[in-house]
């Protein structure tokens, strides 16, 4: 492969390959200061086009999980009232109480039966009205009970939500910590219930969210490092499928296959408990207890036959399957122990790597542009972490190919090119160069073919994989409010 391309690859033909795949920033970082801004950025949005107050904005995102483009497709295609209908949203003008109550200086309340003040009740959006205690107690429940984001109205099948602010006040009033509790639900389902945004899954976790700006399943980097799939927030996995990640990562963790191989070995004795293994074909066995037993049914005896409830081909196809899933088992687990060593081997290397560079800008190069370094750096990085998550059986030519250039590529970074001369450091460069754009063409083929030959037969959106990023998993961006608030 390398001969396709030789050293007569120019920067500028380098440059050029990544220029045409630089696109926008796909993910943006919501940091706990900057949640408040996001949401209200949506929230203005939605009470500016539809001429409607905040706490009815609110109720509508929440129910159509923060898509306001849904909204609006709801809106165009059904009208104002099903839209808000289907949220529980009662959109009407009115003052604190029907003016009817604001004559009679006591009001009855349908929930406790006590006669109360006219100022000690509350009227909601749908117009029902219950004394202030009977409302406050509806709220801390519904609240305890993790329903913040959508309590109703206590009338029989009515359904409206509650006002937020008239929730606040009431609430607020008896325990202040379980208003701010609420505020804070109110403004995690931003994150919660929007499928465009998840919170890092970091472990202690940095307090952040990304919000992703595209609909295709991506990775992403939080500002904390971190880089997580943003379709099952486990690290990030391509080109490996979700589904195929979380049945590998889980043979990693709870090492089913190795209890799953004991099971299928060993018996425990029917008198002591012991754990017998089985050898030898008979199918009585006898533990240290000295109790003889089938091994099939813990029968005290069999006939000459076997006890028949069992067929011995069975037996020796499941000792086959486990002894062949304890081998994947361990193949997984090496791979996964050699994976997460290789990132403090990264670290130090990216650290001496930034020592070289500042050292050559120290020294009189005519170029200054060291990025093409960095790139080649981090397309090693990203190719080992793409060769320790595939299945390396499934393709071995592809792999063995893309294999060999990553440690040639690593050799390549790893001279002493700092004191290189004028023109051994041009003939490293050039070499360094054309053998980043080989690496980055073959990890793409690879993603290609991973995605239409392997996992092309299956439809399920768990086979999905994240697409090829030439320069790694990309950093997510900082949100900037376009409001000030
Ligand atoms: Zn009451
Ligand atoms: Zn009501
Ligand atoms: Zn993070
Ligand atoms: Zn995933
Ligand atoms: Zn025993
Ligand atoms: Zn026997
Ligand atoms: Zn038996």
């Amino acid at each position: 492969m390398m001969g396709d391309h030789g050293n007569s690859e120019d920067e500028d033909e380098f440059q050029a390959v990544d220029v045409s795949i630089v696109t926008g920033p796909s993910s943006k970082v919501i940091t706990k200061e900057s949640l408040l801004a996001a949401q209200r950025e949506d929230l203005v949005r939605i009470m500016d086009l539809l001429s409607i107050k905040e706490h009815h904005a609110r109720a509508l995102l929440i129910h159509y999980g923060w898509d306001v483009e849904k909204v609006l497709a709801v809106l165009v295609e059904h009208g104002n009232d099903e839209l808000f209908a289907a949220a529980g949203v009662k959109v009407v003008e009115h003052d604190d109480g029907p003016s009817s109550l604001q004559f009679s200086s006591t009001v009855s309340c349908n929930i406790c039966y006590d006669d109360v003040s006219a100022t000690e009740v509350t009227t909601m959006d749908c117009s029902h009205c219950f004394c202030n205690d009977c409302w406050t107690n509806h709220f801390i429940v519904k609240i305890n009970e993790g329903q913040s984001r959508s309590i109703t109205c206590m009338e029989h099948k009515c359904g409206a939500i509650c006002d937020e602010v008239k929730i606040r006040c009431l609430v607020g009033a008896r325990d202040s910590d379980l208003a701010e509790k609420f505020d804070r639900f109110l403004l995690e389902s931003y994150i919660e219930d929007n499928k465009r945004v998840k919170w890092c899954p970091s472990v202690p976790h940095c307090g952040n969210a990304i919000r992703i700006e595209v609909d295709e399943l991506c990775e992403v980097e939080c500002a904390c490092g971190l880089q997580f799939c943003f379709g099952c927030s486990s690290e990030a996995h391509s080109p490996c499928s979700c589904l195929m990640w979380k049945l590998w990562s889980k043979k990693c963790q709870d090492e089913s296959m190795t209890a799953n191989w004991i099971t299928v070995h060993t018996k425990p004795c029917p008198s002591c408990h012991k754990p017998v293994e089985k050898n030898g074909g008979c199918n009585l066995v006898r533990c240290i207890c000295k109790r003889t037993f089938c091994w099939h049914c813990g029968g005290q005896t069999h006939d000459f036959y076997g006890c028949g409830r069992y067929k011995d081909k069975d037996v020796e196809m499941d000792t086959q399957s486990a002894k062949r899933d304890l081998e994947r088992y361990m193949h997984y687990y090496n791979r996964y122990k050699a994976h997460t060593d290789s990132f403090k081997l990264e670290r130090k290397m990216k650290k001496t790597m930034h020592n070289k560079i500042n050292k050559l800008y120290e020294s009189d190069t005519s170029s200054k542009d060291f990025s093409w370094i960095t790139n080649g750096l981090n397309r090693l990085f990203r190719s080992r972490r793409i060769l320790s998550t595939i299945k390396q059986d499934l393709f071995e030519d592809q792999q063995q190919q893309f294999e060999a250039n990553v440690e040639k590529l690593s050799m390549y970074l790893e001279e002493k090119f700092e004191s290189y001369s004028e023109d051994k450091f041009k003939d490293w460069k050039m070499r360094t160069i054309a053998l980043s754009v080989t690496t980055d063409n073959l990890g793409r083929n690879l993603y290609e073919f991973i995605e239409t030959d392997l996992l092309g037969c299956f439809k399920d959106a768990d086979h999905k994989i994240a697409p090829y990023k030439s320069k790694g998993v990309e950093k997510a961006s900082e949100h900037h409010s376009s409001l000030s608030i």
